[in-house]
């Protein structure tokens, strides 16, 4: 199969990413890694007019602390989380929980940012950024707005991300000293 005819666009700034997704006249979905998102176009489970791609789009990969939360950027890849020193240091559940996802081709191109929006209920990262606290900021037409995990992931595959808002980031309070964790 194939996907049904639609534009594509590559902005390089977030807020022609926004303007591209708010077009009145086209359904505009982001795209990251497509690793979940190509499927769903070639089987036609998604049919938007446009794709924005993000990759073009500096500034948006980060993985810095800031203060005490582990800041990551949504078009991180999983295998940027993986070989992170700053992650293993600070968050070491998400490290955990990223050697879990797929294989090292499939980490090479998922992103943090693909994952959270995807909301595949069995995926690792978002029950890692449940169970962690994690904080997601969004872009959109208007503002910026931060949304707790708990509130980001309503159910499956649906998020509370509404129509023109981009994931720009992922928080993750730092794992300080006397904390223990597991992940199975
Ligand atoms: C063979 C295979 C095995 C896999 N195994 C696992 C596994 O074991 N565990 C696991 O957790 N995952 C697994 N995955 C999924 C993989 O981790 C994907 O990377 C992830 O689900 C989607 O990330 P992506 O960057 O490819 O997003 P895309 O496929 O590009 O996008 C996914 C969805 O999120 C939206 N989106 C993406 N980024 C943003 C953003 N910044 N803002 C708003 N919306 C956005 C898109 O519009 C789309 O609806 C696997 C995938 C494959 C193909």
């Amino acid at each position: 199969m194939k996907p049904a005819p639609l534009d594509y666009e590559a902005p390089t700034s977030l807020a022609d990413a926004v303007s591209l997704l708010c077009d009145p006249d086209r359904e505009a979905v982001v795209l990251a890694g497509g690793q979940s998102l190509v499927p769903m176009l070639n089987l036609r489970l998604a049919r938007p007019e446009l794709l924005v791609d993000l990759r073009g789009i500096e500034g948006l990969d980060h993985i810095r602390l800031d203060g005490d939360r582990l800041a990551i950027g949504a078009m991180a890849t999983k295998r940027a989380v993986e070989r992170s020193p700053l992650v293993r240091e600070n968050q070491p559940l998400l490290h955990a929980a990223t050697l879990c996802v797929g294989h090292p081709q499939i980490r090479n191109r998922g992103t943090v940012g693909g994952s959270m929006a995807h909301a595949d209920p069995a995926a690792e990262y978002p029950a890692a950024a449940v169970a962690l606290g994690a904080r997601m900021r969004v872009a959109g037409p208007d503002d910026e707005r931060d949304i707790a995990a708990e509130d980001f992931f309503q159910g499956y595959l649906t998020t509370a991300l509404k129509p023109g808002e981009v994931l720009t980031e992922v928080s993750f309070p730092t794992m300080a000293g006397g904390k223990g964790w597991a992940f199975c």
